[in-house]
């Protein structure tokens, strides 16, 4: 494998994404510095005492000064003004890259910004947890995850070629996607699972008739599964819905076309069209788990307590 090692380690935001590059990037020697910028006091003297960055600056342009790596890894509403504020400072030679959920807008946003001789390579590991914050990250998160990489006209091969090896010294897999293409497959597998979590979530905590007690001592009964996911980071959700919108509204149309295939099914007692559809989606799931992307445990492989 080429050489990965970059000079220079540049994180624009540390929460859970950025801090878990930098502990990886830590503990593989990826990079001879790394330096974050974060907009709260807090998160910057967070990232310092768990010794995951060597310097935590307030503004992202003294952050960028000197490095030969940027990532983005801030919710991506915010890239456009970030991409604004550092285009003056970055260094010749450079590639930037970012983490979004969403890759469309994000081409548009902060292309728009990247001076010559600047590389720009939008990306996406496609691993996370509903935690937040530097605390929460670990070096372990990419590890078997697919990370996709969706140049677009101001990323040379050179330099495509070193960012997928930085991935892969991660432990990613890495896979190349048209942007377009990056945003319709995200949209089913992720951000309408979340928007349905968050849905299911938000209409049983409107119910009148079942009291708030009843949800979270029955929750284990496939409630407690959407619980997890609706408990992401909200802004961060806020903004991939609002930069993914034809997707996410495309797909959205399907899926409620199949519901009111289901719907249907059980108002007719329509009991093979049932069958059916919840065959299928079996074969999924074990697609899934042979492709290492779960575990075949029961109950996702939750340790049952005594008192469950
Ligand atoms: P996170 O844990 O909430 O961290 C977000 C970071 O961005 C924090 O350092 C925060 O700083 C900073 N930030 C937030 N708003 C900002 C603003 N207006 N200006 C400057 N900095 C700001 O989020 P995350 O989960 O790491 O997600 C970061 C990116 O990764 C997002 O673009 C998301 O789409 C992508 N991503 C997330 C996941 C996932 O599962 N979480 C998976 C793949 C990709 P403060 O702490 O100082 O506010």
């Amino acid at each position: 494998m080429a050489e990965v090692k970059f000079k220079r380690l540049a994180l624009i935001g540390i929460g859970l994404i950025g801090s878990s590059i930098a502990r990886g990037v830590r503990r593989h020697n990826l990079a001879a510095e790394i330096v974050c910028a974060a907009r709260t006091a807090d998160t910057r003297r967070v990232a310092k005492e768990i010794g995951i960055v060597d310097a935590a600056y307030e503004n992202p342009a003294d952050a960028v000064k000197g490095a030969d790596l940027v990532i983005l890894c801030t919710p991506v509403g915010t890239y456009a003004t970030l991409a604004e504020q550092i285009a003056p400072f970055l260094e010749k030679g450079a590639i930037v890259t970012d983490v979004g959920s969403v890759k469309g807008a994000v081409v548009k946003a902060v292309g728009l910004h990247i001076p010559e001789g600047v590389d720009f390579i939008p990306g996406h590991p496609v691993a996370g947890t509903e935690k937040s914050g530097p605390a929460a990250g670990f070096a372990e998160l990419f590890i078997n995850r697919w990370c996709i990489l969706t140049p677009c006209d101001q990323s040379s091969d050179a330099s495509l070629e070193r960012l997928k090896n930085f991935w892969v010294a991660l432990g990613s897999k890495v896979e190349i996607m048209e942007p377009a293409h990056h945003d319709l497959v995200l949209a089913i597998t992720s951000h309408i699972p979340h928007l349905i979590a968050y849905n299911i979530v938000g209409t049983a905590d409107d119910l009148e008739g079942v009291t708030q007690s009843e949800v979270i001592k029955y929750s284990a009964g496939g409630f407690r599964d959407f619980t997890r996911i609706a408990a992401s980071d909200p802004t961060m959700w806020r903004d991939v819905f609002l930069h993914n919108k034809e997707a996410v509204l495309e797909m959205l149309g399907r899926f409620t076309e199949d519901l009111a295939q289901l719907q249907r099914a059980i108002r007719w007692e329509d009991g093979d069209t049932l069958f059916n559809i919840f065959s299928r989606t079996r074969a999924i799931r074990r697609q899934i788990i042979d492709a290492g992307q779960e575990t075949p445990e029961p109950d996702f492989g939750r340790v049952l307590k005594s008192d469950d």
